[in-house]
């Protein structure tokens, strides 16, 4: 098995550390400690191609596969969860709509999501009673002659500030469950869309977090994503890819407590000597090392079967809830090493622990990818 990543995978992830690290690194902690949307940096990954990694070409994106999106995901998680998460939500906009959309769809939509024109994209599936469970959405879509309107209330939503276009999904027969819920393209200025304030978070202070509420918000036909009725099959779809990138995400911020801690232990002495000399810490350097190692091999394996074509549904899965929680115990050994500095804003390990801590919930909780992965080797066993 070949690891070496090709020319165009290593050209994006040298793309994706270059503005990592000129752009996101120097702007993080201000970022954390005063909140707001990074749209100036967005724009700046948008022009670098960031938005539209694995979109074909003809509409906007690099085309550059699965796997090198997984690892410029990584490269930028590394310098600002924050700003990443957003871009990673766009993405999969950008890519749900290139499979499901109509050509008109992908034409009008797409290029628009890469180019930054739309700012980001939103995903805006969960609502209050429905989280892990979103066959339990009330937000309705009913039909009219000139198409639908749509109303009810959506929570939790990525980027539901600046966000120029949503997929959001409506019930929209009385069929129980995820069976009677489709999908729509909105526009953020469309009339009726309200956007709440954001949610006051442990973590990721520059990824803003809404609800968004749609008061018969009128759409045409066209607005509708893949078949009435199919809806839930478009989120599904969405997430898996999702996953990868959350996976991704969270492979960063764990990369950067290592490399946090591990710097600190060489220049730290304790008892006459530099603190990696212990091999309490170098334990810990060790375990964070080979968990990351593995969860790398994960990710990078889930993006591959996506890029092959293969299913990648429990592979994804796997990967998110392995990478996730690895990547906070890494943060978590890291603040220990660090020791009381570990705890203070002088360093950057207790911000990683904070913006990693989502990846456990959101694009489906460690329980939910339990779920999946069960139900999935249930269904087919075969390793
Ligand atoms: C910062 C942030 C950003 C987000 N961004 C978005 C976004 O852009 N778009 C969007 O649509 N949503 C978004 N979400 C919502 C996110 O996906 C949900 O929070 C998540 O799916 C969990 O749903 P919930 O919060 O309602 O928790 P609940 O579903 O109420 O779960 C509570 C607990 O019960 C557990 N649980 C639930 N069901 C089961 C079960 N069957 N078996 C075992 N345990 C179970 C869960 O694992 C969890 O531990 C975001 C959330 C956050 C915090």
């Amino acid at each position: 098995m070949d690891f070496t990543p090709n020319e165009t995978q290593q050209l994006i992830t040298d793309s994706a550390r270059q503005f990592a690290e000129r752009v996101l690194a120097p702007r993080a902690a201000e970022l954390d400690r005063e909140g707001g949307f990074p749209r100036d940096s967005l724009a700046q990954a948008a022009e670098l191609g960031l938005l539209g990694i694995n979109v074909p070409e003809e509409l906007g994106g690099v085309e550059a596969g699965a796997v090198a999106y997984a690892l410029a995901v990584v490269e930028l998680a590394r310098a600002c969860a924050s700003t990443t998460v957003a871009m990673t939500v766009s993405n999969m906009v950008a890519e749900v709509i290139t499979y499901f959309g109509t050509e008109e769809q992908k034409t009008e939509h797409v290029p628009r999501l890469c180019s930054g024109e739309y700012v980001v994209g939103g995903f805006a599936l969960s609502e209050s009673g429905a989280g892990s469970d979103p066959g339990g959405m009330i937000t309705r879509a009913r039909k009219t002659e000139r198409g639908w309107v749509l109303s009810g209330a959506k929570l939790w939503i990525t980027s539901g500030t600046d966000a120029g276009l949503f997929v959001v999904w409506a019930r929209t027969n009385d069929a129980a469950g995820p069976r009677g819920i489709s999908a729509f393209l909105v526009r953020g200025d469309a009339p009726g869309l309200v956007r709440g304030k954001p949610e006051h978070k442990l973590g990721q202070h520059g990824s803003t977090t809404t609800p968004l509420e749609f008061h018969d918000v009128e759409l045409p036909d066209e607005a509708l994503l893949h078949e009435e009725g199919k809806g839930f099959r478009v989120a599904m779809m969405a997430l898996d890819g999702g996953r990868i990138g959350i996976s991704g995400l969270a492979l960063g911020c764990g990369s950067a407590a290592l490399a946090c801690a591990r710097d600190y232990a060489l220049e730290r002495t304790q008892f006459g000597q530099p603190i990696a000399n212990f091999q309490a810490i170098q334990w810990m350097l060790a375990d964070s090392a080979t968990e990351l190692e593995a969860a790398r091999a994960l990710v990078l394996r889930a993006a591959w079967r996506k890029e092959q074509g293969l299913q990648f549904t429990r592979e994804a899965s796997i990967a998110k809830l392995f990478t996730t929680e690895k990547a906070y115990a890494a943060c978590d050994r890291a603040i220990q090493v660090l020791g009381g500095f570990g705890y203070t804003r002088e360093f950057p390990v207790e911000r990683y622990l904070r913006d990693v801590r989502v990846t456990r919930i959101f694009e489906g909780t460690s329980e939910i990818q339990r779920i999946v992965i069960s139900r999935d080797i249930i269904r087919r066993f075969d390793s």
